[in-house]
């Protein structure tokens, strides 16, 4: 369903990424791990093209979205992203936020929207909030409600940048259990996190991404029990 074949990414003469191979199965959440700086973020911002791929391809659902000629918006349709940061709407109420992109874009009418929004607003454990203001929200309930919003438009693929790097610790367990219900409902979702636990116990396949390479990846017991890479052995003494 994703496949990235030799993705290279250079900002200036700094290449960020060196040439990632990864090819992600329908239904198979990939934990992407690595140190600060070695091109996670970036890998990610490729995939729904908030980033310009500097060469290599990227098929998502036979659409080449590296291609400079690909429809942008319908790439993003079909890729939920969330990031760090919530990145909600603060004018607009819990429930516009999530109906906003499908109604913008004339994937659903209003009363549809409002319909869908609810539905997903139990499902990240927030029924009540349908009418709440933004600020109102914890950060753990405003990221759940982010992932809301990302489903709002029925992706394919749900891609997540750190989303529980910014929370209280008390706000983590909630969010990681939203994801893990995703995972198993058979989402395909590729997964940038520091929580080694989630990667452990909801990850099909770990990958260790350093210096804009996939050093190692493989199973959570083959990367966590079993890790070979010198650069994974050490990032991992720093982690666990
Ligand atoms: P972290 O774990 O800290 O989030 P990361 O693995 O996500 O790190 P990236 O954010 O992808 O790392 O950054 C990788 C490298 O790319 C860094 O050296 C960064 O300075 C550089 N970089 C990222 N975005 C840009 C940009 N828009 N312009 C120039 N350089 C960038
Ligand atoms: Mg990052």
């Amino acid at each position: 369903k994703v496949k990235v074949h030799n993705l290279i990414k250079t900002f200036g003469d700094n290449q960020v990424l060196k040439g990632i191979n990864l090819e992600v199965h329908d239904n198979e959440v990939v934990v992407v791990i690595g140190p600060s700086g070695s091109g996670k973020s970036t890998f990610l911002r490729n995939l729904n093209r908030l980033e310009a791929p500097t060469s290599g391809s990227i098929v998502i659902d036979d659409m080449d979205i590296a291609d400079p000629k690909a429809n942008i918006n319908k790439i993003r349709e079909n890729i939920g992203m969330v990031f760090q940061h919530f990145n909600l709407f603060s004018n607009l109420s819990v429930s516009e936020n999530i109906m906003l992109a499908p109604v913008e874009l004339k994937k659903a009418s209003k009363e549809k929207a409002a319909a869908q929004a609810k539905k997903l607003l139990a499902q990240v454990g927030l029924e009540s909030k349908y009418n709440a203001t933004v600020q109102s929200l914890s950060g753990g309930q405003q990221q759940r409600v982010a992932i809301a919003r990302a489903l709002a438009m029925n992706p394919d693929v749900m891609l997540f940048d750190e989303p529980t790097s910014a929370l209280d610790p008390e706000m983590v367990g909630d969010v990681l259990a939203v994801m893990k219900q995703l995972a198993k409902q058979g989402m395909t979702m590729i997964v940038v996190t520091h929580e080694m636990g989630f990667a452990k116990e909801v990850a099909d396949r770990v990958v260790f991404v350093e210096d804009g390479n996939i050093q190692e990846q493989g199973t959570p017991d083959e990367i966590f029990n079993h890790p070979k890479d010198p650069r994974l052995q050490s990032f991992l003494d720093k982690v666990l």
